[in-house]
């Protein structure tokens, strides 16, 4: 059931990016990071916000629906990879950005929990696309299926969906702590049949145990919250540049796509938690002294956990080759470019046969 004020949010959310001299749908346009209408050319800025102010409570988040994204959207699933979408309520997908599959259905999935902070686009379609064009020219190699792919215009705008966490942590541990002393040994040693004592310094680990408490805050763990982009690629157009997280609004989304969290606040966590018990150990063998110092138990608490969802743009196209999926991205906000890509058994072979063919002409020239 939807309530009045869910109505009024969308009837105000798609208000927001009509555009007011041709009444068309207008889109988020990178270079001048406002919306631009794509029939009549009308511009209009956004006013971007840094206000930030959404942490929310990690331990309210079940039963918070408010959180949920009450923007019209609508998820299309994958088939084929998996991924699912949320886009613009009036928008329709006829293949995934994430593996090029035209198996693409829209679902009755909600959108989730709505993000708070986005960093937007600033590298356009234009631009990415003529990054895609200069790096299929860097990879002879490339059968010409990529090229098509490119002739296609299949690259999308896509935000992808991260969690950050902070949380206080205060830690019981019992450690191993070893301190070095020497001891004078001698020994007997052989030299040309003679015996001889020879006296050193050893060095010997005296351990004992040690119990306490630590105490440590964190603060904007990010993780990543989907498995659709392969993390090498993902990897090397890093990194973003978290401090130009802007609050979230609807127009920034117009034009573009969010992927949807397959990694659930829950799952994060806990992988949140593994990166602070790392930063726990680390923190406890630095602050007690000892030449060796182990953690040998750890009991951590969390307390005031909070998180938030954000999103980070990319441009991707995606294409299959023989049962693989290949993926080209494009940092949205720095530009820079990784992908992956198979190799044309055919161009190889030709290139392989031309060498045999100059080496045999250069060997017919030499012999006469
Ligand atoms: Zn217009
Ligand atoms: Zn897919």
């Amino acid at each position: 059931m939807t309530s009045f004020d869910e109505q009024n949010t969308v009837v105000e959310d798609t208000q927001n990016i009509k555009c007011p001299s041709c009444g068309g749908n207008t889109e988020y346009d990178p270079e001048t990071l406002g919306l631009k209408c794509p029939f009549c050319g009308h511009e209009m800025p956004i006013e971007a916000t840094f206000d930030h102010h959404v942490e929310l409570d990690f331990n309210e988040a079940g039963n918070n629906l408010q959180h949920l994204w009450n923007e019209e959207k609508r998820v299309f699933s994958c088939g084929n990879c998996g991924a699912e979408s949320v886009l613009d309520a009036h928008v329709v997908a006829d293949f995934c950005s994430f593996c090029g599959s035209s198996h693409i259905t829209v679902t009755d999935q909600d959108a989730g929990i709505q993000p708070g902070l986005l960093i937007p686009f600033q590298v356009s379609n234009e631009q990415a696309q003529a990054k895609f064009k200069e790096w299929i020219k860097g990879h002879f190699f490339a059968p010409n299926t990529l090229k098509k792919t490119y002739r296609l215009n299949k690259i999308s705008g896509a935000y992808l969906p991260y969690w950050t966490y902070d949380s206080q942590t205060s830690s019981q541990y019992v450690v191993r702590v070893g301190n070095y002393y020497y001891v004078t040994e001698t020994r007997t040693v052989y030299e040309d049949g003679k015996a001889r004592q020879v006296t050193e310094q050893v060095r010997k680990i005296r351990w004992h145990q040690e119990s306490g408490n630590y105490r440590e805050f964190f603060d904007d763990i990010l993780i990543k919250a989907s498995h659709t982009v392969e993390p090498k690629l993902l990897q090397k157009v890093q990194p973003f540049q978290l401090t130009s997280l802007t609050d979230y609004k609807v127009e920034y989304m117009s034009g573009f796509l969010a992927e949807r969290y397959s990694v659930s606040l829950q799952q994060g966590f806990s992988k949140a938690k593994d990166i602070m018990t790392r930063g726990i150990v680390n923190g406890i063998e630095r602050s007690v002294a000892g030449d060796i110092v182990e953690v040998a138990s750890l009991s951590t608490d969390y307390k005031d956990i909070t998180y938030k969802h954000i999103l980070l743009p990319i441009w991707i196209s995606s294409f299959h080759f023989k049962e693989k999926i290949y993926q080209f991205i494009v940092n949205g906000q720095t530009g820079k470019v990784s992908g992956n890509y198979p190799l044309s058994a055919m161009k190889i072979t030709s290139l392989v046969i031309s060498i045999l063919i100059v080496i045999f002409i250069v060997y017919l020239f030499i012999d006469s």
